[in-house]
């Protein structure tokens, strides 16, 4: 299996080079050239199968360059049972009726992001070895929460990486202020700067691309990558679980294999939702993929209208990990869904980067919406989703879970579409305290701390509090380093000892 960019169709590059790479030369982002097909048969042959054998059968006809050890490896490493709070991995729970969550959130930082973070770094060291002689791989990350700590957490301990993580001094939860300081493992490192995200975001790129740093790094045998959501290592173990929940419905008798389902994404950077979109290529019975926002509604608007504009309002969301107004992989979902037309992609991203808005033709939106839906909910009807579950059925969902809830119930109504549905869960409700306890209870909350409320949260819901937030509160903190946004490389060099 090949991979090329969506915006230079002629580029060839393996597996490996796509993920060590991380972002094509010009701009574009890797996708693959021809997706493997996946049969009724071969989807049934998966039905027995653990979450492992299952991410293994899936990622064996993406990784062609990798060996079968080397998919062993990265695979069992990843979703190792001691790591996820489930043994299932990613369990499928019934809400009621034809109503199933995907519960994305066991893994060790309480977030989807851990499904492909896990598993990432593994992809990255391998890669490296085949493609930059074993230079170790030194990640930046500059963080407004959810994606600092999972990169660390994947990173951690890995042979032949180190992982830097920087975030804004006031920028963050207090939870997840601790999840990251109190990180354990030998070769991490996290810092707070005195700024905003875009402070850390601009003056991370401008270290990437620091010939003086590089040429640092260079004698040491060292190089930089990425973990952000752009790289195909993020996208492709994504792609597993939806064949994974299938499997499921398929074994718990909620379906028969061949039957369609509906999936329903609460959506930021247009990642998961695309791994959907890839599941479904390859021959996964899924008809119609929603495609859930807040009130940042940017791709509602899209896939509603053809018109992507970035010209808005931003908002500030008890769903934060979904506020985002410029949603990276959609980029991937054009290339395809125009026929592979690269220069059309060109000419898109360039007039969004030049006046931050572009119309698709009649044809293509016409197209994207055969297979995909949209709807936006506002912060009034995330709390009430969220009492409504809770009271009605015992399910208690954190905020970006009751937008993807609520934006799928508006959508039965419309379109009276009830087959079995999958909805995506992609955090604990122990992730966003606050919120959760402000939508079920009317207690006044104002004067507990982040301890209280996981406290408070577990005595009125009832739900256990997951092991990596529980134990929090005893761990070490081990990083108190603030600096300037303009000390930031200097920082580089002493926590890389350079
Ligand atoms: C990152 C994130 C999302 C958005 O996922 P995309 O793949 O960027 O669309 C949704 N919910 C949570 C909790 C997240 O951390």
């Amino acid at each position: 299996m090949l991979y090329t960019s969506t915006r230079d169709k002629s580029i060839r590059v393996s597996a490996a080079q796509a993920i060590a790479q991380g972002i094509s030369n010009e701009g574009g982002l890797f996708v693959p050239v021809e997706l493997p097909s996946f049969t009724a048969d071969k989807i049934k042959s998966m039905v027995g199968m653990s979450y492992i054998d299952r991410a293994k059968t899936v990622l064996r006809e993406f990784l062609t360059d990798f060996t079968e050890e080397e998919l062993n490896y990265c695979v069992e490493g990843a979703y190792a049972a001691s790591k996820f709070s489930s043994d299932k991995i990613a369990p499928t729970v019934n809400v009621a009726g034809n109503k199933n969550v995907l519960e994305l959130w066991h893994g060790p930082t309480c977030a989807f992001k851990d499904m492909a973070l896990q598993l990432l770094p593994y992809l990255m060291t391998v890669s490296a070895k085949k493609t930059a002689d074993g230079k170790t791989i030194v990640i930046l990350v500059a963080t407004s929460g959810d994606t600092g700590k999972a990169a660390l957490e994947g990173f951690k301990d890995v042979d032949n990486t180190k992982i830097l993580v920087f975030y804004p001094v006031d920028g963050v939860s207090p939870m997840q202020k601790l999840q990251m300081t109190t990180q354990e493992g030998c070769n991490v490192a996290v810092c707070a700067i005195n700024g905003n995200f875009d402070d850390a975001q601009s003056a991370v790129k401008s270290i990437f691309t620091n010939e003086e740093i590089k040429n640092e790094l260079e004698k040491k045998n060292m190089m930089f990558s990425s973990a952000n959501s752009i790289n195909w290592g993020r996208l492709v173990p994504q792609i597993v679980y939806y064949f994974s929940t299938y499997c499921d419905l398929a074994q718990s008798g909620k379906i028969s294999i061949g039957d369609e389902i509906n999936v329903v994404v609460p959506t930021g950077n247009f990642g998961n939702i695309l791994a959907g979109y890839y599941a479904k290529k390859m021959g996964l019975p899924i008809k119609t993929l929603v495609c859930a926002s807040n009130t940042n509604n940017v791709l509602t608007d899209f896939l509603k209208t053809g018109t992507y504009n970035k010209n808005r309002d931003f908002y500030t969301t008890t769903s934060p990990s979904m506020d985002i107004l410029i949603s990276s992989n959609l980029e991937r979902l054009l290339y395809h869904m125009s026929g592979e037309d690269d220069a059309m992609v060109r000419d898109l991203m360039s007039q969004l980067s030049a006046k931050g808005e572009y119309t698709v033709s009649d044809q293509l939106i016409a197209e994207i919406q055969s297979i995909f839906d949209a709807g936006y909910t506002d912060e009034n009807s995330v709390d009430a989703t969220i009492k409504e579950h809770f009271d009605k059925y015992k399910y208690l969902c954190d905020t970006h879970t009751a937008v993807a809830v609520k934006v799928y119930d508006e959508y039965v109504k419309n379109t009276r579409d009830d087959i079995p549905t999958v909805i995506d869960s992609t955090a604990s409700p122990y992730k966003f305290c606050a919120s959760v306890l402000n939508a079920i209870t009317d207690e006044d909350i104002s004067s507990m701390d982040e301890f209280d409320m996981v406290g408070e949260l577990n005595r009125v819901s009832g739900v256990v509090i997951p092991a990596p937030i529980a134990s929090l509160k005893d761990k070490t903190v081990r990083f108190t380093d603030v600096c300037d946004k303009e000390d930031m490389s200097q920082m580089v060099f002493k926590l890389l000892d350079l």
